[in-house]
C-alpha cells in the first residue's frame, strides 16, 4: 500500500497579462577602468544607434565598477543616451563607519537605477549570507534603486536538490525584508553556467523562471508576479540569447563576459533579429 500523501497539483488562474519590456544587462565585473568605460559606452551607443535600437522596447543597462559610475553617468547625461546604469554591489548601511562600502544613496545621486544583490561571486567569494542579500535589497529600495536579486544553484545543489529549490529559497529570503510595494528584478543565474561557457538550455531556464514566478504569486501577489522581470544569466551569447528570450517567463539576460565585447553585446541586445537562433 502506498502511504505517501497524494500531491494534488494546484490549478491556478492565469496571471494578468502584463507587457514586460525585456532588460539586457551587462555585468562588467572588475573590468574596464573609467576611460575604457567611456570609450565602451560611446561605441555601444553608436552601434545601437546605427541599428535603430528602440530602448523603449528593449531596455539596455550596463553595470560598471564603482570607479566608472561617475564617468558613465556624465556621458549618458551629456549625450542624452537612454542606457540605464547599474551598480554591482551596495552597502546595507545608510552611512557611517563602514570602510570600503558605498551607500545606496550615493549610487542614487549618480543616477544609478539598478543594483545587483546576491551575485554568486559575492555570495561565494565574499561569504554574503542570505540575510545580508536581503538587507542590501532593502537598502537599495529605500534609496529609490531597483535591486536585481541574483539567485542560482551550484552544480552540487543541482545534483542534490534539483534546479529550482535553492533559487526559490534564495528569493524568499531576499524578499523577507523588502517592503511589499518594492519593485525588483530577479536574475536566475545557475552558478555552474556563469563564466563556464556552458549555458543552461532554454528549457531549463524557463522551468526555473516559471517556478520563481509562481513563488512570487505567493510571496507578493499576482500583480507583482506578473509585472516582475526575471532574467536568465550564465554564459549568454548572441548565439543562445534568442532561445532564452523566447521563453514566456524569461524577460531578459544578465550578461557577464560577453557584455565586455561591444559588437557581441550589441548583437545580444538585438536578440529579436536572431530569428533562426536556438
Ligand atoms: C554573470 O557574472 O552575471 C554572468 C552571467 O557571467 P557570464 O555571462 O560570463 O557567464
Amino acid at each position: 500500500m502506498n502511504e505517501r500523501p497524494q500531491q494534488i497539483p494546484e490549478v491556478r488562474e492565469p496571471l494578468p497579462q502584463v507587457e514586460r519590456a525585456p532588460l539586457i544587462a551587462g555585468n562588467w565585473k572588475m573590468n574596464l577602468d573609467h576611460l575604457q568605460a567611456i570609450a565602451f559606452v560611446q561605441k555601444l551607443s553608436w552601434g545601437l544607434k546605427d541599428v535603430g535600437h528602440n530602448y523603449g522596447e528593449v531596455e539596455v543597462a550596463v553595470f560598471p565598477p564603482f570607479t566608472d559610475l561617475r564617468s558613465v553617468q556624465t556621458l549618458l547625461a551629456a549625450d542624452k543616451l537612454s542606457l540605464s546604469l547599474g551598480a554591482q554591489d551596495v552597502s546595507p548601511h545608510e552611512s557611517g563607519a563602514y570602510t570600503g562600502d558605498v551607500s545606496a544613496r550615493m549610487l542614487a545621486k549618480l543616477d544609478v537605477r539598478y543594483v545587483l544583490v546576491g551575485h554568486s561571486e559575492r555570495r561565494g567569494g565574499h561569504g554574503e549570507s542570505p540575510e545580508l542579500v536581503g538587507e542590501k535589497a532593502r537598502a537599495a529600495h529605500a534609496a529609490g534603486l531597483v535591486p536585481v536579486i541574483c539567485v542560482g544553484e551550484t552544480a552540487d545543489d543541482l545534483e542534490q536538490h534539483g534546479a529550482a529549490a535553492i533559487p526559490l529559497a534564495q528569493l524568499e529570503s531576499a524578499l523577507a525584508t523588502l517592503p511589499s510595494d518594492a519593485e525588483f528584478v530577479v536574475a536566475y543565474e545557475p552558478v555552474w553556467a556563469i563564466g563556464s561557457g556552458q549555458a543552461a538550455t532554454a528549457d531549463q531556464a524557463e522551468e526555473v523562471a516559471r517556478a520563481l514566478r509562481e513563488s512570487l504569486r505567493d510571496l507578493r501577489g499576482d500583480d507583482r508576479a506578473a509585472a516582475t522581470r526575471i532574467l536568465y544569466g550564465g554564459s549568454v551569447s548572441s548565439q543562445n540569447v534568442a532561445g532564452f528570450l523566447r521563453q514566456p517567463n524569461v524577460d531578459g539576460a544578465l550578461v557577464g563576459g560577453a557584455s565586455l565585447k561591444v559588437d557581441e553585446f550589441t548583437r545580444i541586445v538585438q536578440f529579436r533579429k536572431h530569428v533562426t537562433a536556438g
